[in-house]
């Protein structure tokens, strides 16, 4: 089973991963969160990708696109549920092609839909757990709001993500996100092209609805 999920920063796209992550056994693949490893053990990759990164900028494709593929190989086994990749048009027919080439199979898209100014307000409360970055944490989110600063999953300690509390660096992730000539919906629109062949299933679900509705309506439609 090899899945792609889309949805803006702050769509609550990491809560609904872990769901398909935990019933379909998947390798959860996040480029943003490899990027932050290798920034954090200081590889050669995160110091090229860190300037990037923090001002909010794609890292270039000439270094994302080959680190994701090379990613999804060594997971082929298990099936991945892959997030975060592909973020604009050419990520996404890269993508595509490595996996026909590959003779992979893509069996579900699932998108997030969210309203930009929803989005963006939800990102500035948004806190990342020490342990697990998929333990969902938000201080503007009651059913997610962290007690006494530590994760409401499992008691790690929680901190912020510098590119989180940056509104030029929220702007510019949305600027990608939000458009549909070349960015991340421009991704989308290439997926949905290929469900309407029936090479894969697309399924939208409505990112203002509560978590646990979310949730619901993905299990629903993956039934
Ligand atoms: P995220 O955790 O998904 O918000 O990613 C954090 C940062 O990593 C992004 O703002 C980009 O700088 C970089 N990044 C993650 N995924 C990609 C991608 N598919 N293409 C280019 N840069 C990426």
């Amino acid at each position: 089973m090899n899945i792609l999920l889309f949805g803006p920063n702050g769509s609550g796209k990491g809560t609904q991963g872990a769901l398909l992550k935990q019933k379909f056994n998947l390798a959860h693949i996040e480029s943003g969160a490899i990027f932050r490893e290798h920034c954090g053990i200081g590889t050669e990759l995160g110091k090229q990708a860190k300037a990037y990164m923090e001002r909010g900028d794609l890292v270039p494709d000439d270094i994302t696109i080959p680190m994701v593929l090379e990613t999804l190989k060594s997971h082929g086994e298990k099936g991945w549920l892959l997030d975060g990749f592909p973020r604009n048009l050419l990520q996404a027919e890269k993508l595509w092609e490595a996996m026909q080439a590959s003779d992979l199979t893509l069996d579900y898209v699932v998108e997030i839909l969210l309203p930009r100014a929803t989005a963006k307000s939800r990102i500035a409360g948004r806190r990342i757990c020490s342990v697990d970055n998929n333990h969902p944490n938000n201080v503007h989110i009651a059913a997610i709001k962290p007690e006494d600063g530590k994760c409401r999953v499992c008691g790690g300690t929680l901190s912020e993500r510098a590119d989180d509390q940056d509104e030029n660096a929220v702007n510019k992730r949305h600027d990608i996100y939000y458009d549909e000539k070349n960015g991340t919906l421009a991704a989308i629109r290439f997926f949905q092209g290929l469900a309407a062949q029936g090479k894969c299933r697309y399924i939208a679900l409505d990112g203002q609805e509560d978590i646990n509705t979310v949730k619901d309506t993905l299990l629903a439609e993956l039934a």
